[in-house]
């Protein structure tokens, strides 16, 4: 299964400033390839759940119906065949993010399971009343809703760091925040409301010197940034593999060895154990402390799939594809009369959320998904932001690697229909 496509294929002189193939990175992934409402399919919901390529299919396609038996259990050929599998899946990850070990690589569900883990194996056991964990305005639901099951379990306070008008985060407000009782920040890396890029590597160093540990929310980020949790010095780093091309139910907890070694396991059961006895079970050793029960070994194996083929076109690559589509959307999206984009930050991700005068997000996005646009409509898990900015909803186009330029303007064009549609 090593069917890696060839980096420089993707790779055209005088394709445009990204050098990007689109049409060729487009014809991987077969489920862009089809009508809705008789329209041809433009999907802008990638922020929700990206699209997966060929490859991906493959392997999960291959280890279901060639190389299936369960891990690390077996003495028997498939499934030591799986357990390698699931092994080198664990180190593609790891080179992905550059952890300096495997050992910190831990696989979950999503980044929403990894930041419970930390919640409640990590802050728990040793959290105290009055002890501080520190978020921002601008978080995802899975960054605010452990840590306030937290709270009503120990006693501890959440604080909330303010954002501006432009949804950056006030970094000197945060470093206010920060104080001799803080014991956590946990922060996004990308916000998935607004696009807001935060400054985590100062962020991390600021927390570090009030002697607090940093978890970085990467749901956003992993796809479209390059991230090196050493360079970052991140504590604790999440993300899932469903937004990054890969399956759902797959996702992974960075955590630094040390702090994995000290932590109670947060599930019981099967493959995190050493030994049971009915007096005293001893556990396995990290990662697999963590993994209790069978996991999810194919959606790990697929999630390695998708690490080598956004590498394989490379994260820069794709980042610069990004940055120009995000920016010619920015220009064709603020032409239209009374549309208002939410989230301007100077340091931004391909996010463009807005509300447009007159119509509701939730009507808006009928209208578009009518012309065969995609695009998430809501609070996006947000909901204090959304406050924050005063509107009750937006509507998100998110951009990954294959959108085309040709696609915002049909966005565009199902907006100013929708406007007659009003008569506005
Ligand atoms: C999607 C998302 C999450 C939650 O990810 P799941 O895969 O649903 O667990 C958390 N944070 C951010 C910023 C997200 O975009």
């Amino acid at each position: 299964m090593n069917g890696l496509n060839d980096t420089m294929t993707y790779r055209v002189s005088g394709s445009g400033e990204s050098g990007m193939d689109v049409e060729k990175v487009r014809a991987d992934f077969p489920a862009l390839h089809q009508m809705v409402h008789g329209k041809p399919l433009v999907y802008l919901d990638n922020a929700a759940s990206a699209q997966k390529p060929r490859i991906v299919l493959d392997t999960l396609q291959h280890y279901y119906s060639k190389e299936y038996a369960n891990v690390h259990r077996g003495v028997h050929y498939l499934s030591e065949q799986a357990t390698q599998a699931y092994e080198l899946a664990r180190e593609k990850v790891r080179a992905f993010i550059n952890a300096g070990d495997t050992r910190e690589i831990v696989f979950v569900r999503g980044t929403t399971e990894a930041i419970n883990l930390v919640a409640q194996s990590y802050a728990r056991p040793g959290f105290k009343a009055g002890d501080e964990i520190l978020i921002t305005t601008m978080e995802h639901h899975s960054n605010i809703v452990p840590w306030q099951l937290l709270c009503e379990q120990t006693g501890a306070v959440l604080k909330v760091a303010p954002v501006n008008d432009a949804g950056e985060l006030l970094l000197e407000a945060f470093e206010q925040c920060l104080g001799p009782r803080t014991r956590l920040v946990a922060v996004t890396h990308l916000s998935n409301a607004l696009g807001t890029i935060n400054p985590v590597e100062q962020i991390i160093e600021m927390t570090h010197a009030h002697g607090a540990r940093v978890l970085v929310d990467g749901a956003q980020a992993v796809p479209h940034l390059g991230v090196d949790v050493q360079a970052l010095d991140c504590d604790f780093y999440a993300f899932s593999g469903h937004k990054l091309y890969g399956p759902t139910g797959i996702g992974v907890l960075f955590a630094k060895a040390e702090l994995l070694e000290a932590m109670p396991p947060y599930q019981g059961g099967g493959e995190m154990i050493s030994e049971v006895t009915f007096e005293k079970t001893t556990y396995a050793d990290i990662p697999l402390k963590f993994e209790a029960g069978t996991p999810h070994f194919v959606g790990a194996i697929g999630m390695g799939a998708a690490i080598d083929y956004v590498t394989g076109i490379g994260l820069d690559t794709i980042a610069q594809h990004e940055h120009s589509l995000t920016e010619y959307g920015t220009q064709i999206l603020g032409e239209i009369p009374g549309l208002r984009i939410i989230g301007t930050a100077h340091h931004k991700g391909s996010i463009l959320s807005f509300v447009l005068e007159g119509i509701h997000a939730h009507d808006l996005g009928t209208i578009l998904d009518q012309a065969g646009v995609a695009v998430r409509t809501g609070h996006h898990c947000a909901m204090p932001v959304m406050e924050r900015f005063g509107v009750p909803a937006t509507t998100r186009a998110s951009l990954a690697l294959y959108n085309t330029q040709q696609e915002l303007d049909q966005l565009a064009a199902a907006i100013h229909e929708a406007r007659k549609i009003f008569r506005l």
